[in-house]
């Protein structure tokens, strides 16, 4: 298995950069063949603001696919807005237009079962196409410490259906388990990282912006995440979605062209507390919870609405910390950086 990482200082260089990489994939895909490509559309976020595939970056991809014969159209289900405005804001509503490529939501769940967990409702169009390209994004991830190509998957679960998981999974590692089980059922072919300006801190929609300048590619997502965690200088069994590849032998021997390295501050929720040693028991009874913030909070309620245990109460700026589980999925879908990880003793 190969993963090429290529250095890339700004989205001008993209398509220079990445059409030599994939043309070594053009074998993969036959022309009339339908192909799925799934960006990271989280939310209806700018460009520049570090959380959506940039548009560059899909063009690029639209381009290869288009000049092998082979019809491509853009999906997915964003977790905090509608998928025509994600889509506008985005860039990559404009990117489609331009090449006359239809982009369509992930809806219509089927049942299928995972090699965990059964009954999971992935959108039947997953399963109506000939091929699916993954183009995700480098940043940190609040609840998962990144997200990278694995995770990106998930966002073929239909809308809501999304948050019910984070009930059914209970904990980091059972969530982690679900992602591989996930991707393991979209099965795309081929994964590409836009890693040129990313999110570090506490990411995937409310971190800071930084300027990693790298693009990767593989066949694998788990051995594409593997690379970058490494080249990060993180310990992979950190990261819950390669501890879990690890365990299940899902990531074999690899080679690696091209050369990168970069560094990365990880969520809040990931690093210990810098305490003397006699003081690390007490320290691991420390966690973090989410906390509105009276000053920036708007009452625009998405919060109360997608939390999955359904234990906000924006107006009263309410948490109740003792059914919270922790997902963070109300700092993620905040659209004003109004939620603040906090310290509480548990
Ligand atoms: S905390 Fe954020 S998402 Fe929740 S109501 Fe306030 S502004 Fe909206
Ligand atoms: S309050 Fe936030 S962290 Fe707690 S369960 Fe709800 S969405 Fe998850």
């Amino acid at each position: 298995m190969k993963v090429f990482l290529r250095k890339c200082d700004s989205y001008d260089q993209v398509d220079d950069i990445l059409q030599p990489v994939l043309k070594n994939y053009s074998g993969i895909f036959k022309s009339q063949e339908s192909v799925l490509v799934k960006p990271n559309l989280l939310s209806a976020r700018k460009p520049q603001d570090g959380v959506t595939t940039h548009p560059a970056v899909l063009e690029s991809v639209l381009k290869f696919l288009i000049s092998l014969g082979t019809k491509p159209f853009v999906a997915d289900s964003p977790a905090s807005s509608t998928l025509q405005k994600a889509a506008y804001e985005s860039g990559i509503l404009q990117v489609c237009e331009k090449y006359s490529v239809p982009i369509v939501e992930l809806d219509d769940p089927v049942e299928v079962d995972g090699q965990v967990y059964k009954k999971i409702k992935i959108s039947s169009k997953i399963f109506k196409v000939d091929k699916i390209v993954n183009i995700a994004k480098l940043k940190t991830h609040s609840q998962m410490i990144l997200t990278l190509g694995v995770k990106n998957t998930f966002g073929c679960i239909p809308g809501l259906e999304k948050s019910g998981w984070h009930i059914r999974c209970a904990t980091n590692e059972n969530f982690a388990a679900l992602l591989v089980d996930v991707h393991l059922l979209v099965k795309p072919v081929l994964t590409i990282l836009d890693g040129i300006i990313g999110m570090e801190g506490n990411g995937p929609a409310n971190g800071k912006l930084k300027h990693f300048g790298v693009i990767a590619v593989s066949e694998s997502a788990f051995v594409l995440d593997h690379v970058i965690c490494k080249k990060l200088s993180i310990d992979p069994e950190m990261i819950y979605t390669l501890k879990e590849a690890l365990k299940r032998h899902l990531i074999p021997s690899y080679e690696i062209d091209g050369e990168w390295s970069s560094t990365i501050e990880l969520p809040i929720t990931a690093q210990a507390l810098p305490v003397p040693k006699f003081l690390k028991r007490i320290a691991r009874t420390i966690i973090r919870v989410p906390k509105i913030s009276k000053k920036r909070c708007v009452q625009c309620k998405i919060c109360e609405e997608r939390c999955p245990a359904q234990v906000i109460q924006v107006s009263k700026y309410f948490i109740d910390y003792n059914k919270c589980i922790r997902c963070y999925v109300c700092h993620e879908v905040c659209p004003n950086d109004a939620i603040d990880l906090v310290r509480k003793f548990m």
